[in-house]
């Protein structure tokens, strides 16, 4: 990548002291543009706030607590986040509240034409939003093009409304015809993790606006950027004020919108101590909540499967994005002598490049966070204690140029059991744990008594296996010689057990996606035709057939 002279990301136009409790309220740009955006982990020498969104401007927040930023291969500060004051977020709802109706009562023709142009934009600045995400969040530039595309697909689903929102009607009784509508909810709002800074937005704001609802996102505190180039082209694709506004915060921010009575529905997606809190405090009081949670994803692994295939993918699920996917395939259960395999496993990881998200070559960057570094080692080092074998050690790794970042390397943990720490929890960093079964029945079994539920892979040649893998497994999303079984937008994100909150009755996207966010409404009408007015007198004998 070549360096760039423009580093930074959000900033408001008017300079101000950092950390002022002064009520300020004033516009402010973004500092990247589609053609000119970082492209390389240089330290910021002017170091800007993230401002939020709202009215389709942006502005400098007044509160008195940010967050710090920093550039997960780096450690450099990126920017800080404000941890918005109540009085902000209630002018977010309150601008909201103010601009639905008139976006309620705007044809689902004029809103597609919007999403068409929301479209365009999101492909105009690719590259410029996958480059704050590898600067946020630390992952691959290539890795961030896929996050992006990702959500973007969502958006071209959502171009569709129109034969979504179409509803029914059947005749029930003679001159009574009942037909079905599907409204919108009215403010909604979308909580989002740090791991996929593009996607995850991009699952809520299309079908959430496009169905006639106003939408206030909170992105995560942890990297925002791609957020707010998003309500850069929000604004620019011709979106009214109000119909979707940015907030920022952590812990207090979601509680605000937790109790927010204008607040109709919730969307969450992250960790399962969020999500189970935000869930049951969000539905106590009234809402509609979907919450998309933690995984532990396995993949089971026959003798018969083609080595090279699963060998390759793998190691390509287990790693990319420094194994920070809800859909990592984090836990391997050999059957019988695929077990011998793992030194192919080890040998392919061995030979991934970990390095800054911005160099040329890099397989995997660095995790978010030193604390979660710490984490993910200290995982490590309980599964030695425990008994386990660390086939790859990716501890202490450091890439050349970059001492100071978060960096695991790719770590392969065998003699795995249920019992350990390292299978229970889910690491959410590079490292897979390996667990041995004799058989494909066992393999199920194993799987199946695990918690979670996202996603699952099976590597095999046979048909009749896959089959009887696919109809035993209880995870909600199986991949048969896939090791990411995410499904297309024109499907639904169909995780199940403790990976979503509620059972998972409201999955993201798709036909379930529009059904979340939309209320159904049924009229039944009764137009006698006796009523209708003749021009003729109808001489014959009435038969009321
Ligand atoms: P997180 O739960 O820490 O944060 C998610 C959001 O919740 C953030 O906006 C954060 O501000 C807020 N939050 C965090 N802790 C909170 C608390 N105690 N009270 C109130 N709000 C809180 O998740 P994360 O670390 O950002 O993301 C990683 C997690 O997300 C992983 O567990 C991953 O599996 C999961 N994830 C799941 C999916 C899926 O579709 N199942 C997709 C992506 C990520």
């Amino acid at each position: 990548m070549t360096p760039s002279t423009s580093s930074s990301q959000a900033s408001p136009a008017v300079a101000r002291p950092l950390h002022t409790t002064a009520k300020l309220q004033l516009p402010a740009t973004l500092d990247s543009t589609a053609t000119n955006f970082p492209k390389s982990h240089a330290k910021i020498e002017n170091v800007k706030d993230t401002p939020y969104f709202i009215d389709n401007e942006f502005r400098a927040s007044s509160a008195p607590d940010f967050i710090d930023l920093h550039d997960p291969a780096t450690n450099h500060l990126v920017t800080r986040v404000p941890q918005m004051t109540d009085e902000e977020m209630k002018a977010a709802v309150l601008s909201a509240e103010k601009a639905y109706p008139a976006w309620k009562a705007t044809s689902v023709i004029a809103r597609q034409q919007i999403m068409f142009r929301f479209v365009a934009l999101i492909r105009e600045n690719w590259d410029r939003l996958a480059a704050s995400i590898t600067l946020e969040q630390g992952k691959t530039f290539a890795d961030a093009k896929g996050d992006v595309l990702r959500g973007l697909q969502v958006a071209e689903a959502a171009c569709a409304a129109p034969e979504f929102l179409k509803g029914e009607i059947l005749e029930v009784a003679k001159d009574m015809e009942t037909r079905s509508y599907r409204e919108p909810l009215g403010v909604v709002a979308a909580i989002c993790p740090f791991n996929f800074p593009a996607m995850i937005p991009l699952w809520c704001i299309p079908i959430a606006t496009v169905t006639g609802n106003t939408l206030i996102l909170k992105p995560s505190e942890r990297d925002p950027g791609a957020a707010m180039i998003l309500a850069e082209l929000v604004r620019d694709a011709g979106f009214p004020p109000g119909v979707v506004n940015v907030i920022h915060g952590a812990h207090r921010a979601v509680n605000f919108i937790l109790d927010e009575p204008a607040i109709k529905a919730i969307s969450f997606v992250g960790g399962n101590k969020a999500g189970e809190y935000i869930f049951a405090r969000g539905s106590a009081n009234g809402k509609r909540v979907q919450a998309n949670l933690g995984a532990k994803n396995h993949a089971a692994v026959l003798p018969d499967a083609n080595r090279n295939h699963f060998v390759n993918s793998v190691v390509g699920a287990a790693f990319g994005a420094a194994g920070q996917r809800c859909m990592a395939l984090s836990t391997l259960v050999t059957v019988g002598e695929t077990s011998e395999w793992l030194g192919d496993v080890a040998e392919s990881a061995k030979a991934l490049s970990v390095n800054a998200g911005f160099e040329e070559g890099a397989d995997l960057g660095p995790v978010i966070s030193p604390e979660s570094k710490a984490r993910i080692e200290d995982i490590i080092a309980s599964a030695e204690k425990e008994g386990a074998t660390i086939l790859l050690d990716g501890r202490g790794y450091k890439p050349a140029g970059y001492p100071d970042g978060n960096w695991v390397g790719p770590t392969i943990i065998t003699g795995v059991t249920p019992e350990m720490r390292c299978y229970k929890e889910e690491i959410f960093g590079p490292v897979l744990v390996c667990l041995k079964a004799d058989s494909l029945d066992d393999a199920i079994e194993l799987i199946n008594a695990n918690p979670y539920g996202n996603g699952v892979a099976v590597f095999t040649r046979s048909g009749p296996t896959a089959e009887t893998f696919r109809r035993n497994i209880q995870a909600g999303q199986v991949g048969i010689n896939v090791p990411i079984p995410v499904p297309l937008p024109m499907f639904s994100f169909t995780g199940n057990k403790a990976s979503v909150a509620g059972g998972g009755a409201s999955t993201f996207y798709g036909r379930p996606g529009v059904n979340f966010y939309t209320q159904s409404k049924t009229v039944t009408a009764l137009w006698k035709s006796d009523d209708a007015i003749s021009k003729k007198a109808d001489v014959s004998m009435p038969t009321h057939s």
